[in-house]
């Protein structure tokens, strides 16, 4: 219908004629797909930007790993200086202690024993625990080189009931009269 009214207006007519031999002709911009050289460039273009992106990616999401499991870690150590003081200062013998629903009322020290998010093991808090008496002490720790990217060394973060949280960096290491069981 459009193109049925284009000769009651010469401007537009004329401007659909060239457009037409502008489309017609093979080596209009219309007509050809992109060279080789386009095509190159563009590849060029992702290929930096995703060896930009890939690694920030990367760090952030061990360096979250690792904010994680120390939260982690935390957690489970406020929950049992939380038992400690409810048992004369004793610790308990093991961490899935702190699970049990002891009046059955829903009171327990913490709802469940966390797991690293780098690690594909349940129990890694759970086997790493270690505990003594007189004195009463503690440790436990994120066995393995999970936080490796993180420049932690093996078993770190760790946490025990002098020192509290430690990530091994520096002199923030573990003493080694509190030693998890790794
Ligand atoms: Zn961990």
């Amino acid at each position: 219908m459009c193109l049925a009214l284009l000769p009651a207006y010469p401007e537009c007519l004329q401007l659909f004629c060239i457009l037409k031999v502008i489309c017609m002709r093979p080596d209009t911009f219309y007509r050809r797909g992109f060279t080789l050289l386009e095509i190159m460039i563009v590849v060029t273009v992702i290929a930096v930007l995703a060896s930009i992106m890939i690694p920030n990616y990367t760090r952030s999401r061990a360096d979250a790993q690792l904010s994680a499991c120390k939260s982690n870690l935390k957690n489970i150590a406020t929950s049992l200086e939380v038992y400690a003081a409810e048992h004369k200062g004793h610790y308990p013998v093991e961490l899935t202690v702190l699970t049990v629903d002891r009046d059955q009322n829903g009171y327990m020290y913490i709802a469940a024993i966390p797991t690293c998010p780098a690690c594909s093991k349940n129990d890694q808090y759970i086997s790493s625990y270690t505990y003594g008496t007189e004195p009463d002490w503690y440790a436990l720790c994120c066995c393995g080189t999970n936080h490796g990217s993180c420049e932690l060394d093996p078993n770190y973060p760790m946490v025990n009931a002098s020192q509290g949280l430690l990530d091994g960096l520096g002199s923030n290491t573990v003493d080694q009269n509190f030693q998890p069981n790794i």
